[in-house]
């Protein structure tokens, strides 16, 4: 369906202060906002029509005025592990990508918080495709309610992880307006914000008072390779990054996870996971090791070191005192990996312009 030109306001993504504020001019008891929030999140209720403890005039008011904005599931891929990963479209036409990743014990969404990104790094597609809108508070939460019904889950029990299309540091106000409800349901402890290391944003995540676990897209030992394959390193560079990290607040037991793609060739030498060791000292930390996942528009030099490899760089961490961890790979057979399948949609332009230039 395309866009209506007059859009309702949307009532998913408003803190309870919020949403009293906007109902005000429908809803004539403040009890009656708390059975609104309670529909919209914990009963997940997506049709005024099913808030059936309001009367049938104030449910008819609030679908004149309102809408409540799910995206559409443009497309559903079930891998066979069970990694279902989603192509949400947004109103206005964005497609945004979206995880759900159950795995023995636990459940991970894996969520986006910008329609694109505009930070480039040379190993992930959503980099390649480029910038896109900042995703609205709203738009943020509805991708785990989206999941979870067409899932059929409860909100409880769930991990999530904002590992998805975007940069969150560059859509904190909105990432931390859906933080503060999704947190009345969802530990901060079950929530991971990944982030390449914005540094005014981790300053502001730092005087949050309930703070989600910390990622940090590290990628590389020193700045001359970070800068190479994440242009974000020229602007906050390793040493300022380590610093702010060292202080960053983090509760008893707590560590910072680093995200570190092995790409054959590039970073996976046993000296780096040395100058890794070196890097990381003093910084309550883990490493989690992920074999990059190849795509044609990232050319051919983004490949995965072999298994063996793989192996030894983890047991050099390991040896030096880190614990690291080899992300499993899921989802395989749908692309599960960060801006693959929101690529697949599109015209390959730059890789035909890229195999031109090298001919
Ligand atoms: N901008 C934030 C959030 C995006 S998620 C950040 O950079 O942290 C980024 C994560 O996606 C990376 O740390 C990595 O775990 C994953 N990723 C991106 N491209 C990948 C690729 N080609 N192969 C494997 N993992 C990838």
């Amino acid at each position: 369906m395309e866009s209506t030109p007059t859009l309702k306001p949307d009532l998913l993504g408003r803190t309870r202060d919020r949403l009293a504020e906007a109902l005000a001019p429908v809803v004539d008891r403040p009890f009656r906002v708390e059975q609104i929030y309670q529909a919209l999140y914990a009963r997940g209720v997506r049709d005024f029509a099913e808030m059936t403890d309001l009367s049938k005039d104030l449910r008819s008011k609030l679908a004149d005025s309102f809408r409540i904005g799910y995206p559409e599931i443009k497309e559903r891929h079930l891998a066979s592990d069970g990694t279902c990963k989603y192509l949400f479209r947004l109103h206005d036409g964005a497609t945004i990508e979206a995880v759900d990743i159950p795995d023995r014990d636990r459940r991970t969404f894996c969520i986006s918080s910008q329609a694109g990104c505009a930070l480039a790094c040379s190993f992930c597609v959503t980099g390649y495709w480029g910038a896109g809108r900042d995703l609205t508070a709203g738009e943020i939460v509805a991708q785990v309610l989206a999941i979870r019904a067409d899932r059929d889950l409860p909100m409880e029990g769930l991990n999530l992880v904002f590992m998805g299309m975007g940069e969150p540091l560059l859509n904190l106000a909105n990432v931390k307006a859906a933080l503060d409800i999704l947190t009345e349901w969802i530990s901060p402890h079950r929530i991971t914000v990944s982030t390449v290391g914005i540094l005014p944003g981790l300053e502001e995540m730092a005087a949050w008072e309930r703070r989600p676990n910390l990622a940090i897209s590290l990628h590389a030992p020193n700045d001359a390779r970070r800068s190479e394959i994440m242009p974000i390193n020229r602007t906050w560079p390793l040493a300022d990054l380590m610093t702010a990290l060292r202080r960053f607040p983090l509760e008893k037991g707590r560590k910072i996870t680093f995200e570190y793609i092995l790409i054959r060739d590039v970073n996976d030498d046993p000296r780096d996971a040395d100058r890794l060791v070196k890097l990381l000292s003093g910084v309550r930390a883990k490493v989690n090791l992920i074999p990059i996942n190849p795509d044609p528009v990232l050319g051919e030099r983004m490949m995965p070191p072999d298994d063996g490899r793989v192996e030894r760089f983890q047991q050099r961490l390991r040896e030096r005192g880190l614990i690291a961890t080899v992300r499993k790979r899921r989802g395989d057979d749908v692309s599960a990996a960060c801006g693959q399948l929101r690529a697949f949609g599109r015209d390959p332009r730059g890789v035909r312009a890229r195999q031109a230039a090298a001919r």
